[in-house]
């Protein structure tokens, strides 16, 4: 058993102890105090002070029958004595020139001497306790008030009126899309139903910080005209273990009952972490059990009752891998960073909201702010507002955006990765080099998109083809085209720049490893028809044992090396043949970021073939892309 941390013990004990304090004083000490100051005296004594004329003032309570008084010689004494029948006890006074009518202790009424004593300390202490309870909290990452811990606040309904449509967000079309096909889904479930088709229960955008995964969310409850549960998974690490997972359970059901509708989970990369088995000190207890019973109402979750869910991260990679698993987050929404034409667009969107100068030129503005996200650039509009008012002007200048690219951008060169042109140009040169290859190439997948955007996975840029048919049958020829294409990115680099960089890492792994499988596993070399290597968990992604002896696999680390190095030169011929292009081409991409297959081809100069059947994107990243 893990041992698990609750904050609530110090919390109660603190309480108790600030109870015990005050009984304590009022009690106790304060009856001590008191008696230690009054001291009772004989009625007698009392007479001989005042003859003395020691006496100062004298209080008469009749209805406790006593006499207070103090004297001259010690300020702070109070003495007391009974009332004796002394009908010249006034006279007495008088002569002595004592006050006695004026009280001594200000008499306070029971009930606010309760007050004073009892309640106002109650609630001064519980004050502190709350205000301690609450930076505890802060610190635990939790936001609520400790009298609210034991609801749960899953009651984030917010109705469709997020106000916000696919046209407030700009670009991302590709996203936009795929969740048209969700919207379409909670409006005509029947459609769908009817043919028995059920859709993914889960989609996940993903994509870096500020590219509009939030706001495409909202754009999806707008549009879906459908209520629309939001949370932040944030929201869902508790202080007390099993509060998280109650929010859970409470969320679905709210869900269930207002279905059709859709549930979004913000930032959930905080709940949905990879688990792991630190065992130590069992901190991880609460968001554990918080995925745990994520994991189990998504699998108990039947979309047919028209509750989609939909989430976004950040930073997919870290996720658990039971929540992208089929059944699941089963669907990707790619939302990356805004080529050149996707940040004109997201400028145009919020540019709306400001005055501007009549001959703003916003493609300018988005050349120069290459790299960012729609949130740089929506912060980039207002920055340039903002200095617009500094300087008392009435609408805002080309040149205040511009401006403003270098406010924005400076906070963040580490951050994201923005190349440097020199850096984007070799990578524009890269991808047209694998490009190049492939269209020159007969029998080669046609090229379908080449970008330069940098790809969440990592990747510096792009170029993505697609099979005219789904291939299950590869011949040798296409294997062979397949590492000349693979090779291209590099021989590009090393053509024009005469220096070859480190963005080909992944090109290299790639190119070996199908060299290798046509010598070893594949019979296409001077081997023959033998397989060297066996595929031992084939379930998992392929570990290959090799069964053959040293010198074999000396011949097959060979013959990898030529065939690799045969296909390079290939390359490296075809482009050399055609070099005007290359710098064309390279430099239209360098200014445009993202080129479509069929603009590639016209440039190139061949006619555009024609995809006759799509593949899913998926199995294409995984198969045709040719990351740098
Ligand atoms: P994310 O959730 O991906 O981190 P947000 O959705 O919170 O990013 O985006 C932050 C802000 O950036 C949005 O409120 C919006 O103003 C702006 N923004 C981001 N992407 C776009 C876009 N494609 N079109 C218009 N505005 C955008
Ligand atoms: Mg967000
Ligand atoms: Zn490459």
């Amino acid at each position: 058993m893990k041992e698990v941390p609750s904050p609530k013990r110090p919390l109660i004990t603190y309480y108790l102890i600030v109870l015990a304090a005050i009984i304590v004083i009022n009690m106790i000490i304060t009856p001590l105090i008191a008696r230690r100051a009054i001291t009772e005296v004989h009625y007698s004594k009392f007479i001989e002070m005042l003859d003395e004329g020691d006496v100062r003032e004298v209080y008469i309570d009749r209805s406790e029958n006593k006499i207070s008084f103090t004297n001259k010689s010690d300020k702070n004494a109070v003495f007391v004595t009974g009332i004796v029948e002394d009908t010249g006890l006034v006279d007495k006074l008088n002569q002595a020139g004592v006050d006695y009518s004026s009280p001594i202790v200000e008499k306070a009424s029971p009930l606010v001497t309760f007050i004073t004593s009892w309640v106002l300390p109650l609630i001064f202490f519980m004050a502190i306790g709350n205000l301690l309870s609450r930076t505890l909290m802060k610190r635990m990452g939790g936001g609520m008030n400790a009298m609210q811990l034991g609801k749960s606040n899953a009651r984030i309904y917010i109705q469709s009126e997020t106000g916000i449509k696919f046209e407030d967000v700009a670009g991302q079309d590709e996203a936009k899309d795929a969740l048209r096909e969700i919207v379409d889904f909670l409006h005509n479930t029947s459609k769908y139903t009817e043919i028995g088709a059920q859709l993914p229960k889960g989609a996940l955008l993903v994509g870096p910080p500020g590219t509009g995964k939030t706001l495409l969310a909202r754009a999806v409850a707008g549009e879906a005209d459908v209520p629309f549960f939001s949370i932040s998974g944030s929201e869902f690490v508790e202080m007390f273990v099993g509060m998280g997972a109650a929010k859970i359970r409470d969320l679905f059901k709210q869900a269930y009952e207002k279905a059709p509708c859709i549930v979004f989970i913000d930032e959930i990369d905080t709940i949905g972490k990879k688990r792991e088995n630190t065992g130590y000190g069992g901190g991880n207890d609460e968001r554990e059990q918080t995925l745990n019973q994520l994991l189990a109402e998504m699998d108990g979750f039947d979309s047919k009752k028209g509750v989609v869910l939909l989430a976004a991260t950040n930073r997919p990679e870290i996720l658990d891998p039971a929540l992208t698993r089929p059944g699941r987050f089963d669907r990707r929404i790619p939302v990356e960073l805004p080529d050149l034409q996707g940040r004109i667009d997201i400028l145009k969107v919020h540019i709306k909201k400001v005055k501007t100068e009549p001959n703003i030129r916003l493609d300018n503005v988005a050349k120069a702010a290459a790299g960012t996200s729609g949130a740089d650039l929506a912060n980039i509009v207002n920055e340039a507002a903002l200095k617009a008012v500094r300087e008392g002007r009435r609408r805002v200048a080309t040149r205040d955006l511009e401006e403003s690219i270098e406010v924005v951008l400076a906070g963040h060169e580490k951050k994201n990765r923005v190349l440097s042109d020199k850096e984007k140009l070799i990578v524009a040169y890269h991808e047209i080099g694998h490009a190049m290859v492939a269209a020159l190439q007969e029998n080669c997948a046609p090229v379908h998109k080449i970008t330069i955007i940098p790809r969440t996975s990592g990747a510096l840029g792009f170029t993505m083809q697609l099979e005219e048919n789904e291939t299950f049958l590869m011949s040798e020829e296409q294997l062979n085209n397949k590492i000349a294409v693979i090779t291209g990115g590099r021989v590009a680099e090393e053509l024009v720049f005469n220096s070859i960089t480190t963005g080909a890492s992944n090109d290299i792994e790639q190119a070996t490893r199908i060299a290798r499988a046509m010598i070893s596993r594949l019979g296409m070399s001077e081997f023959g028809m033998v397989a060297f290597e066996q595929d031992t968990a084939q379930y998992l992604g392929g570990e290959f044992v090799s069964t053959s002896s040293a010198q074999t696999r000396a011949k097959i680390d060979q013959l990898t090396v030529e065939k690799v190095q045969e296909q390079y030169d290939r390359a490296k011929e075809i482009l050399s043949n055609n070099m005007p292009k290359l710098h064309e081409l390279a430099k239209y991409l360098f200014e445009n970021e993202t080129i479509t297959g069929e603009e590639f081809m016209k440039i190139l100069e061949k006619p555009v073939q024609k995809l006759v059947a799509s593949v899913d994107t998926e199995a294409v990243s995984d198969a045709q892309s040719e990351n740098i």
